[in-house]
């Protein structure tokens, strides 16, 4: 059992909550969840507190019960104000709860980096906390009737998702990007300069993404709506560019400035193919070394 893959517990778990509350059972109470279905599966070592707390730096952690008590304490830090970031990392240690808790029996912490951008640099324990938090929280089959993988969604329709799952808009844009069929990049920028980039599988294969880590800050393109926020009406936009704008071929910008969060939020819709023939890359990481030229 404690072999179980993180994307297994969440189909098992949806499994038996579909069949308890059917299509209407979002946004998922995790707290409940966690101590109902932990006292279930595991009575000798259930999760017997979920609460907020004074974590520092941290933005949540799993915390093995003082020694004479048994069980596991999932611990938010009560200086997050957002729910959805707050239901994302109750998720991401429930995660840690089910697959990581045998691997570290004293538990472990986790920070706000280690949850934003669901990549592989932060280690492969956080990338398998964050895939099942949004498997979870996110089920692909429900997802994809709200936001089909074939479409090219709005933020505006990717709201309604993260509203329909107590999620952040963030989360919501990277979960669609997981099974998009389109040529998608999803992009995050602060003060002019681009924080971390993701592409939808499709986008990747064919050589288009932005490169972030590892490198010298890297500034939005000039022409962007992105770099020009006084274009936005009400914080949002949609321009299209030629290319050698924001890539090498061009693309649909929508552009939302996220006040609240002090970030701002793009999406690049491509074309179906590119351009160009394409040398077929798999989803390698040495992938991102090929940077898309500008
Ligand atoms: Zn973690």
């Amino acid at each position: 059992m404690e072999d179980k893959s993180p994307q297994r517990w969440a189909i098992d778990l949806t499994l038996v909550l579909k069949a308890r509350d059917g299509d209407d059972r979002f946004p998922l109470d995790v707290k409940s969840l966690a101590k109902a279905y932990s006292h279930q599966v595991f009575p000798d070592d259930p999760v017997t507190m979920l609460k907020g707390d004074d974590l520092g730096r941290f933005e949540g952690g799993l915390y093995k019960a003082p020694p004479g008590k048994k069980g596991w304490g999932i611990i938010y830090n009560s200086a997050i104000k957002s729910p959805g970031r707050i239901n994302f990392t109750l998720a991401h240690e429930f995660g840690h709860y089910l697959v990581h808790r045998n691997q570290f029996p004293n538990g472990l912490q986790c920070s706000a980096e280690d949850m934003a951008k669901w990549d592989s640099e932060y280690g492969q324990i956080e990338q398998q906390a964050n895939e099942f938090a949004a498997s979870l929280l996110m089920p692909r089959d429900d997802f994809a009737k709200q936001a089909p993988p074939r479409s090219r969604p709005t933020f505006d329709q990717l709201g309604a998702c993260a509203n329909r799952y107590g999620v952040s808009l963030s989360a919501a844009t990277l979960r669609w990007l997981q099974f998009s069929e389109q040529r998608t990049l999803f992009v995050v920028s602060r003060d002019g300069f681009i924080l971390w980039s993701r592409s939808s599988p499709k986008a990747l294969r064919s050589g288009a993404y932005i490169k972030t880590a590892n490198v010298r800050p890297v500034p939005l393109p000039t022409e962007s709506l992105a770099a020009q926020p006084h274009l936005l009406e009400n914080s949002k936009g949609r321009a299209e560019h030629p290319s050698f704008v924001w890539l090498k071929e061009p693309c649909a910008e929508e552009t939302i400035m996220s006040e609240r969060y002090d970030k701002t939020y793009t999406l690049l819709h491509l074309g179906a193919a590119p351009p160009w023939p394409s040398e077929e890359h798999e989803g390698e990481a040495d992938t991102f070394d090929h940077m898309m030229t500008r």
